[in-house]
């Protein structure tokens, strides 16, 4: 088996390169972590939340999961996002799908690949809600990006309806949740213009972000 070296080298060069640039920055951080912003993005190895920002460690406070769901009975994720609002005080919570994400695909295609059937069962639930829209797009890779679309568009809506952010809007905390969508074969971030301030907000830009054939 091949063993982790190479890893552990990298990690050595990457924390000198640091060190170069901002001899005082670990001891810095070190002593507390105050990042403004929570992304909830997918797992996948192509979408590295700091990095595509261009943030420092300390910056981003982030939660992955295979596609990117919002669930209300997932305490991990809760969890994240409790400590997030009410703790570190983000004042943004940025979900993050990305266009060829292969869990939405796996959900699309109605593939059985074991325990994550499960947990896609709640992309599918997307498509089932948004099944005259997506029915609209004849090629498949359109419906695939759209899905992809719709799914993060639904977890922001998921994300705003959560007691956290819900109690946060009530006491004038300032928090936006933003939808956003990357795109793998370029490297850029689209925002799918679905950013709430208040409760008020959510149910409008919903709708708005979903668009009118459904
Ligand atoms: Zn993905």
């Amino acid at each position: 088996m091949k063993d982790l070296t190479e890893l552990l080298e990298k990690n050595k060069a990457w924390a000198k390169s640091i060190k170069a640039q901002d001899p005082g920055f670990f001891q810095a951080i070190a002593r507390q972590q105050t990042p403004h912003y929570l992304w909830i993005g997918c797992s996948d190895s192509r979408v590295p939340a700091t990095q595509l920002v261009g943030l420092l460690p300390g910056e981003l406070f982030v939660h992955r999961n295979v596609a990117n769901v919002v669930v209300h009975t997932d305490f991990n994720c809760l969890s994240v996002l409790q400590f997030a609002v009410d703790i570190l005080k983000v004042s943004h919570i940025i979900v993050c799908g990305h266009y060829d994400c292969g869990g939405v695909q796996a959900a699309m295609q109605n593939l059985q690949l074991g325990l994550i059937d499960n947990w896609l069962r709640h992309v599918q639930d997307v498509i089932v809600g948004h099944e005259a829209q997506l029915s609209q797009l004849s090629d498949e890779g359109q419906r695939l990006n759209r899905l992809c679309e719709l799914n993060v568009i639904e977890q922001v809506l998921n994300v705003g309806r959560t007691t956290i952010v819900q109690n946060a809007w009530a006491r004038d905390q300032e928090l936006a949740v933003h939808g956003w969508i990357y795109s793998i074969s370029d490297g850029l971030l689209r925002d799918l213009d679905m950013s709430i301030t208040n409760t008020k907000e959510l149910s409008a830009a919903y709708e708005d972000a979903i668009g009118p054939s459904d």
